[in-house]
């Protein structure tokens, strides 16, 4: 008998009814004759409560004490599945982290699942129950809960798939798949089938906000294949897996795009070893991302300049960090506040000669002008001023031919 595990996310789960509804599919499995578990996330803008209440207590709120709070979501979602489908007349019960357990390794709030004792699961599932376990939480070597990270309840999922040998496991959310580009933004996006670990893996760490990324780089190390659905409308999914069956020969898989990106570029910095480092380490300290990262080279060999990209929110404490930093000198500073990253994704390209031709072609046709160019073997970025991003999402969705 084929084992299957379904996510559900906080949306999924947002209310009374949609609990309910939610029961229904599980019960839709129960009925195929398949060995079902179903996992969940708290009810939407539940955990966000629990973050804001540690918040008021105190602005240093303790790590481990932060993880049993913002645990408990997942404990209430979890009883109420359970106790609806016992209601509905089916064998359930809800099982916490620390009762299987569910062990993790690494800091609070941001832990990793190292091992899933599923033996009271199997023998749960023999009998004909439907096992309802909470995402999200784990616990450690000295017994405290922790939790895995934000969205971790994919995680959770994919981890729990992988221990218990499921043959297939299915993400219920809010969306009924993972779109070409933005489907809020651009109307004629449309529903990838079929999507590369690695390919979704940049999606998501792009901005399409579908799956958190570690569970992506779970579910690849792991070679568990991912189907996204909706938990609201019966529609076919996309499918995230490794395996290069039945794909088609599309080049680019996806178009993503980035919001509040700022770009900074320090003309004239002396151009001699460690320079670059001197200007990164007091941000990397100060715990700034930096994005995409250009360096002309300079034509006399004294001075260059140097380009890079952070998040907007970041701005103030850069353009600070910058000018107090004794180790450098430059001629000036400029920023730009309103970019963003326009991404092309997809790994056809590895194959396929004059992708980037195409796209910056494209581009220029439409008059869009690029800030910043970065490339990976998969990928090609652009950044752009944020009010081209709707005309060059447009215009590549077009010419890479996922309209
Ligand atoms: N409830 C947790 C959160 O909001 C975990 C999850 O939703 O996956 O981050
Ligand atoms: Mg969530």
């Amino acid at each position: 008998m084929k084992t299957v595990v379904l996510k559900f996310g906080g949306t999924s789960v947002g209310s009374i009814d949609r609990i309910k509804n939610v029961c229904k599919i599980i019960a839709s499995y129960k009925k195929k004759n398949v060995k079902v578990l179903a996992i969940s996330s708290a009810m939407s803008g539940v955990t966000n409560d629990l973050v804001n209440k540690s918040k008021l207590i105190s602005n240093n709120f303790d790590k481990a004490e932060y993880d049993t709070l913002v645990s408990t979501g997942e404990q209430a979602s979890c009883a109420l599945i359970a106790g609806r489908l016992k209601h509905m007349g089916f064998r359930s019960r809800s099982w916490m982290s620390w009762q299987l357990p569910i062990l993790t390794e690494g800091p609070y709030s941001g832990a990793r699942i190292s091992k899933i004792v599923v033996k009271e699961l199997n023998k749960y599932l023999k009998s004909g129950g439907i096992p309802i376990i909470t995402g999200f939480q784990g616990v450690n070597s000295e017994l405290r809960l922790t939790t895995i990270g934000r969205s971790g309840s994919d995680a959770s999922a994919i981890m729990l798939a992988k221990f218990i040998k499921a043959e297939e496991c299915i993400i219920y959310t809010d969306v009924d798949g993972v779109y070409t580009t933005d489907p809020r933004q651009y109307k004629n996006a449309k529903k990838i089938k079929k999507i590369f670990y690695d390919e979704m893996l940049e999606m998501a760490s792009l901005g399409s906000k579908v799956m958190q990324p570690t569970s992506v780089q779970d579910a690849k190390l792991n070679k568990i294949d991912i189907q996204v659905k909706s938990s609201f409308v019966k529609k076919s999914g996309t499918l995230i897996t490794g395996s290069s069956k039945a794909f088609s020969n599309q080049i680019i898989t996806g178009i993503s795009s980035t919001k509040n990106d700022a770009k900074i570029t320090i003309v004239g910095v002396k151009d001699r070893p460690g320079i670059a480092a001197s200007i990164f380490k007091p941000l990397s300290q100060n715990l700034i991302n930096v994005d995409m990262v250009i360096q002309n080279i300079s034509l006399n060999g004294k001075e260059t300049d140097l380009t890079f990209t952070i998040k907007s929110d970041d701005l103030k404490k850069t353009e600070k960090l910058i000018k107090q930093n004794k180790k450098i000198s430059y001629k000036k500073l400029s920023f730009d506040k309103d970019v963003s990253k326009v991404s092309i994704i997809g790994v056809g390209m590895i194959t396929t000669p004059g992708i980037t031709y195409r796209m910056f072609q494209a581009l220029a046709l439409k008059k869009v002008n690029i800030l910043v160019i970065s490339t990976s073997e998969i990928k090609i970025s652009v950044l752009v001023s944020t009010k081209n991003v709707k005309k060059a999402i447009t215009v590549l969705h077009k010419e890479f031919k996922l309209d």
